[in-house]
C-alpha cells in the first residue's frame, strides 16, 4: 500500500468512527477494536465516534458504547446525522417539524423545536424504529399536501447479527415511490456537513482527520467530498472487489484499506 498515505494516517490528529459494521455489530465489539482505541489513546489521539444512526441521541449512543468497550465515552466523543438535522434547522430557521422518528429521539428533539402535525415547515424522516402505517400514512398525507421532507441520513439498511434492518433511507425510498417526491435535503454521512461539524468540535484540520469506516456509498464518499482521510474495512458491508472499482471510477487516493481493527493497528503501528 502507498506508504505516504499510511505516513498521513499515522500523523492524524483525530481518528473518527463508524459504528456498525466497522467498530461493532448489534452490541458487540467487533475483533481488535478495543486495542485499537486503547492504542490511539494512548498515543496522545483523539478518538470519537460519528454514526448515522438516528435511533438514539449522542447520550444514549456514548452510554451505550461504553457499555460495550467498557470504557468511558460521553456525548463529546459522539457526532451523529442528529447534530447535522439541527445544524441544518437552525441555519434555515425552521422551527415547525413534523418528525417520523422513534419515540426517544422525539423526546429529546421536543426540547428544541415545535412539533405540529398539521402545518409543518418540513417532515423530518429518520430511523424510525418503532415505525407505525398510521406514521407512513401521515407523512405521506403531509407530502401530498405540499410540505417537503427531510431524510436526516441515506443509509437503506442496517446490518444486524442476523443480516439487515430497514433503516431511514429505505423509509425515504417508500414516500418517494408513495409520493413521487424525493426529500428536499439529505443529512449525515456523506454530506460533508459532518465533517464541518468535526473541524468545529475538535478544532482540527481537515488533513489531520481518519474517518474508519465499512461503507462506500456514505463513510468513503463522504471522505471524497471533503479534505479528510480514510480507511475501509472489510468487516461490514463492501468487498475489496467492490472498493477497487469504485476507486478506479472515482480516483479516490486518500483512503487506506484494512481488513480489520487489527490490521489497523498493525498498520498504525508501524
Ligand atoms: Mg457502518
Amino acid at each position: 500500500m502507498d506508504s505516504d498515505l499510511i505516513e498521513m494516517i499515522k500523523k492524524a490528529k483525530l481518528f473518527a468512527f463508524d459504528l456498525d459494521g466497522t467498530t461493532i455489530i448489534d452490541s458487540k465489539p467487533l475483533e481488535g477494536i478495543k486495542d485499537l482505541l486503547n492504542y490511539l489513546l494512548k498515543s496522545g489521539k483523539s478518538v470519537c465516534f460519528l454514526t448515522n444512526n438516528s435511533s438514539r441521541t449522542n447520550a444514549m449512543h456514548a452510554k451505550r458504547l461504553s457499555k460495550i468497550f467498557d470504557m468511558n465515552i460521553t456525548e463529546n466523543d459522539m457526532m451523529s446525522s442528529l447534530d447535522s438535522l439541527e445544524l441544518f434547522l437552525e441555519r434555515k430557521f425552521i422551527k415547525r417539524i413534523y418528525p417520523f422518528l422513534n419515540e426517544r429521539v422525539k423526546k429529546y428533539l421536543k426540547e428544541k423545536f415545535i412539533f405540529d402535525d398539521e402545518t409543518p415547515d418540513v417532515i423530518v424522516v429518520g430511523f424510525n424504529t418503532d415505525a407505525l402505517y398510521s406514521q407512513l400514512e401521515k407523512v405521506s398525507q403531509l407530502i401530498f399536501k405540499g410540505v417537503p421532507y427531510l431524510l436526516i441520513h441515506p443509509d437503506l439498511r442496517c446490518p444486524t447479527s442476523f443480516g439487515y434492518i430497514p433503516d431511514a433511507g429505505s423509509f425515504g425510498k417508500l414516500f418517494e415511490l408513495t409520493t413521487g417526491k424525493k426529500p428536499i435535503w439529505v443529512g449525515g454521512k456523506p454530506n460533508p456537513i459532518m465533517v464541518e461539524g468535526l473541524v468545529k468540535k475538535y478544532n482540527v484540520d481537515e488533513n489531520k482527520i481518519v474517518y474508519v469506516g465499512d461503507r462506500l456509498y456514505t463513510d468513503i464518499e463522504m471522505v471524497k467530498n471533503s479534505g479528510i482521510y480514510g480507511v475501509l474495512v472489510l468487516t461490514g458491508e463492501t468487498t475489496l472487489e467492490e472498493f477497487e472499482n469504485y476507486k478506479k471510477a472515482t480516483g479516490i487516493k486518500r483512503v487506506a484499506v484494512a481488513q480489520n481493527a487489527k490490521e489497523l493497528l498493525k498498520m498504525v503501528k508501524k
